[in-house]
């Protein structure tokens, strides 16, 4: 009887007969000289020890021991693919980015999605935001829109990043998630409060990565070809329709198929099953934006759709899996600060500060070069500047080209036609606070207009769920700030929190996870 095999689990037989009568390659060492025996060490006698001068063996240990490049501090886990993007509607009255050139238009792209919080390692259906970070391969370079399957951030100011994901990864004595670390952070910075309302509703479990919406998430700004400029989001909708997990499903998933995520994107894709999402944009002129009642470019913030409707673009479809998980995933380097001309940032605090932390990181993480390595280059484009030279440079840098500037002879030259758009800011420098820039209204919309009954218990439920971990004083701060958002919202987070905290930490023997997350359930330390 035939086996009933997934895709991805025939990878190794599909590669096989991808080769036909081919003979197999002929084995060499790193130097591509041909290795004899790739079984059987070299030694002195049958039993050892054994020389230096074998090399197969030393060539291959070497480059074993450094198989692992650091793992990225936040989004380690992740799968990645590749499609295009096509254009269904103009917009080129907005913008001038050749990727909405013209209707039909496809422009090549690669796409990873991941957690966040999680190790390389981690399970993929943890409660946690899922990145949604796409690099479309333009020819006037790469576009990176490095977003996330929310529209919003737990903080508006990128000062408080590397403190935000601290507390919510481990504690640094214990080497164990925190709840106290999670809940305090949360609880000092309500700001926090829209995020971790949609972190723990029903689509902060969602069902593998093609059943959930992406979003740009900042404000950005569009400049068109008669240099005309507005602010603008972006957004992704899923054609696949939106669906979650429960979390008794996603417990389940995360002991029986903790690469639920990658797996069930693998085998779509390979069945031919493309995953789509239609592409939207909102656009905010800058007299609307000086009179709107929010500040636009407040990451913790949404631009509602009855005021700013959603326009129709285009299309996302994945159709290819990578040919090799680290060369195409792993080593995938996404930054927002990849802006080809007609995409510009706005002054979003957090977009400013990403500016420069992606592609620091990326320096750090796969050198200084690492636009080089092919999914990352940008190849719709050619690359000519005045960089030089750094560890592992692999293209021809730039050969005989004069390697500073301005020269006499003949190499790249400014493109005025592509100036940044002029724009006015005036304004004391200072540090401004932000911390009580309206944290409740968009909540309290979210709670009161967006969920129905149902969803709202199991939001208040999910918090509870993950609160009762922490110190009763961090609770009780919590839960005032669900208060501010509405007092029903805090009355059954604390009514929840009553009954755990009078029942005490769960026995070891019995099984009290509520739910799988990158975050700490309350009986963490009870379960070990
Ligand atoms: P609308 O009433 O026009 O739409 C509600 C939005 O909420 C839809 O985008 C819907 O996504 C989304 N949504 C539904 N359930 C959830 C959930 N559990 N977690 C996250 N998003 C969800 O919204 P408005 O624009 O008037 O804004 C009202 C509130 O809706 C906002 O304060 C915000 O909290 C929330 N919201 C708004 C978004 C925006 O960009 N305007 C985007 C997402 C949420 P879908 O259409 O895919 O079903």
């Amino acid at each position: 009887m035939a086996q009933q095999r997934d895709k991805s689990a025939d990878q190794m037989k599909l590669w096989k007969e991808s080769r036909g009568s081919q003979k197999p390659d002929v084995l060499t060492t790193g130097g591509g000289n041909p290795i004899s025996d790739k079984l059987n060490i070299l030694t002195v006698g049958p039993r050892g020890p054994l020389l230096v001068q074998d090399v197969a063996f030393t060539d291959e240990m070497a480059h074993f021991d450094r198989e692992r490049i650091p793992e990225r501090v936040v989004h380690a886990k992740g799968a990645g693919a590749f499609g295009y993007f096509e254009v269904t509607h103009d917009i080129t009255r907005f913008t001038k980015a050749r990727v909405f050139e013209y209707v039909g238009k496809r422009t090549p792209l690669a796409v990873r999605f991941s957690t966040v919080a999680g190790e390389a390692g981690s399970a993929d259906t943890v409660r946690d935001p899922r990145g949604f970070a796409v690099k479309m391969y333009t020819e006037d370079g790469n576009w990176d829109l490095t977003g996330n399957n929310t529209p919003i951030f737990f903080i508006r100011d990128a000062m408080l990043f590397p403190s935000f994901i601290h507390s919510q990864k481990r504690n640094p004595q214990t080497h164990l998630k925190d709840p106290d670390m999670v809940w305090d952070f949360w609880a000092l910075r309500p700001e926090s409060l829209h995020q971790v309302s949609f972190l723990f509703s029903d689509r902060g479990l969602p069902d593998g990565h093609r059943h959930m919406n992406g979003y740009g998430s900042h404000t950005f700004k569009l400049i068109n070809a008669k240099g005309e400029a507005v602010y603008c989001k972006f957004h992704y909708k899923t054609d696949q329709g939106i669906k979650n997990l429960t979390v008794e499903e996603a417990n389940r998933l995360a002991a029986s198929d903790p690469d639920y995520g990658i797996h069930d994107l693998y085998e779509a894709i390979a069945n031919g099953n493309y995953p789509s999402w239609t592409f939207y944009i909102q656009v905010m002129t800058f007299e609307q934006a000086e009179k709107f009642r929010f500040n636009p470019f407040d990451l913790t913030k949404i631009w509602p759709h009855g005021e700013y409707p959603l326009i129709p673009v285009g299309k996302m479809v994945l159709n290819r899996n990578p040919v090799n998980y680290f060369a195409e995933v792993e080593q995938l380097a996404f930054d927002p600060s990849n802006m080809p001309p007609g995409i510009e940032p706005s002054p979003d605090k957090m977009l400013q500060g990403r500016l420069f932390s992606y592609p620091d990181t990326h320096r750090h993480r796969l050198g200084a070069n690492y636009l080089q390595i092919p999914v990352n280059c940008p190849y719709k484009a050619r690359v000519a500047n005045y960089q030089r030279d750094g560890p592992m440079c692999f293209s021809d840098n730039q050969g005989g080209a004069p390697n500073y500037y301005p020269n006499s002879f003949s190499a790249p030259e400014n493109q005025p036609q592509v100036r940044e758009h002029r724009f006015h800011v005036s304004g004391d420098v200072s540090r401004y606070n932000s911390s009580d820039d309206d944290n409740v209204t968009q909540v309290r919309d979210f709670y009161t207009k967006v969920l129905n009954e149902e969803e709202r218990k199991r939001l208040c439920e999910n918090i509870a769920g993950h609160l009762k971990g922490a110190q009763l004083f961090i609770q009780k701060r919590a839960v005032k700030n669900f208060s501010d958002v509405h007092p029903d919202y805090g009355a059954r987070i604390q009514a929840l929190l009553d009954k755990y905290n009078a029942e005490g930490p769960k026995k070891k023997t019995v099984k009290t996870y509520t739910q799988h997350t990158s975050y700490p359930t309350g009986n963490d330390k009870a379960n070990l």
